[in-house]
C-alpha cells in the first residue's frame, strides 16, 4: 500500500474509535464469564496467570515499566508494579486516560471496581486476600504518569515522555491487532514500539487471535486484523524482537458472548537485543 493509503486505513481506524465507550467495553469483557475468577478455564485468570509468572522471572526487571494502550484497564499491571518503580499508563483516547485518573485518584464514578482482581493477584503471590488495599495502593505509588500514545507514529511518545535509555519493559494487551488495518501496519507498531525499549529490555505482548472485529461500545463495531500464532511470531522476529515464549489460549464455547468473535489469546514474551 502507498502512504496516502497508508494514512487514510489508519485514520479510518482512528475515527472507529471516536465512539469507544470505557464503561461498556469494560462490562462486555472485564465481568463473567470472561473474568471468573472462581474458574481456571476463564479468559482474564488465564492473563492474569501468564503475567504473574512473566512478572516474577528474574530476567523481567528495572526501574520502568510502560503500557501500551492501556485502554481503561489496570489488570496489566497488577504483577508488573510490585517489581518496577515506576509505572506509565498511556492511551490513544482521553476517555480511557480519564477512567484510569479516576482510578489513580480514587474518585467515585469508576465503571469497574477493580478488588476482585486485586484480590485474585494477592493469591498468585501467595499473599492473604486482605493485602488488595497493600497492592492498590502500591499501584497508585507506581503510576508516574497517564500520557497520550498513538502507536502508528514512528514516535508514539511525545519526545520527552521516556528517559533516553528507553523503558526496561513494555506491557502491551489487545492494543496493536485491534488498531492496525491489516498485518503490516500491526507489524509497523511492533516496530514502533520497540524504539521505546532499552537494549535488553521486554515485551509482554498479550493479544487476540483469529479476530476480525470487536465491540467497543453499543453499536461501535471495531475491525481487528485476524492472527493466528505463525504471524505473530514473524511479526515479532520482522521487528528484531527475539521471542522468548509464546502461550495459546482457546476461548471455550461459553466465553464467545458475541461481543466479538476471538478465537484465542496468545501472550508472547519477547526481548529486544
Ligand atoms: N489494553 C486494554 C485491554 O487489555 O483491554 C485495552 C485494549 S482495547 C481493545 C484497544 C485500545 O487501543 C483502546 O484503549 C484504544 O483507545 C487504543 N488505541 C486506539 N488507537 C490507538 C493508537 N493509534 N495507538 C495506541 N492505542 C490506540
Amino acid at each position: 500500500m502507498e502512504e496516502k493509503g497508508r494514512e487514510k486505513a489508519v485514520a479510518a481506524m482512528a475515527a472507529c474509535y471516536q465512539r469507544f465507550d470505557p464503561a461498556a467495553y469494560l462490562q462486555y469483557n472485564y465481568t463473567p464469564p470472561r473474568a471468573d475468577f472462581a474458574r481456571k478455564d476463564s479468559i482474564v485468570p488465564w492473563k492474569l496467570a501468564c503475567l504473574h509468572r512473566a512478572f516474577t522471572e528474574d530476567d523481567v526487571s528495572g526501574e520502568l515499566l510502560v503500557d501500551i494502550g492501556s485502554g481503561p484497564t489496570l489488570y496489566q499491571v497488577l504483577s508488573g508494579c510490585e517489581v518496577f518503580n515506576k509505572v506509565i499508563l498511556t492511551d490513544f483516547l482521553e476517555v480511557n486516560r480519564q477512567e484510569l485518573r479516576r482510578w489513580l485518584q480514587d474518585e467515585a464514578g469508576c465503571s469497574l471496581d477493580w478488588t476482585p482482581y486485586l484480590q485474585h493477584v494477592c493469591k498468585l503471590e501467595g499473599r492473604r486476600l486482605s493485602a488488595w488495599t497493600e497492592k492498590a495502593a502500591k499501584l497508585r505509588q507506581v503510576i508516574a504518569d497517564i500520557l497520550p500514545i498513538d502507536v502508528h507514529c514512528s514516535q508514539p511518545l511525545a519526545p520527552d515522555a521516556l528517559p533516553s535509555a528507553g523503558a526496561d519493559c513494555l506491557v502491551s494487551c489487545f492494543c496493536l491487532e485491534s488498531v492496525s488495518p491489516d498485518l503490516a501496519a500491526f507489524t509497523r507498531a511492533l516496530g514502533h514500539i520497540w524504539k521505546l525499549l532499552r537494549p535488553g529490555g521486554h515485551l509482554l505482548l498479550i493479544g487476540a487471535l483469529g479476530e476480525s472485529y470487536y465491540f467497543g461500545g453499543p453499536g461501535v463495531r471495531i475491525p481487528v486484523v485476524p492472527l493466528n500464532e505463525a504471524q505473530v511470531c514473524a511479526s515479532l522476529k520482522e521487528s528484531s524482537y527475539t521471542l522468548i515464549r509464546l502461550e495459546v489460549y482457546t476461548l471455550p464455547q461459553d466465553m464467545r458472548v458475541g461481543v466479538d468473535d476471538v478465537t484465542g489469546v496468545f501472550f508472547a514474551k519477547a526481548r529486544k537485543d
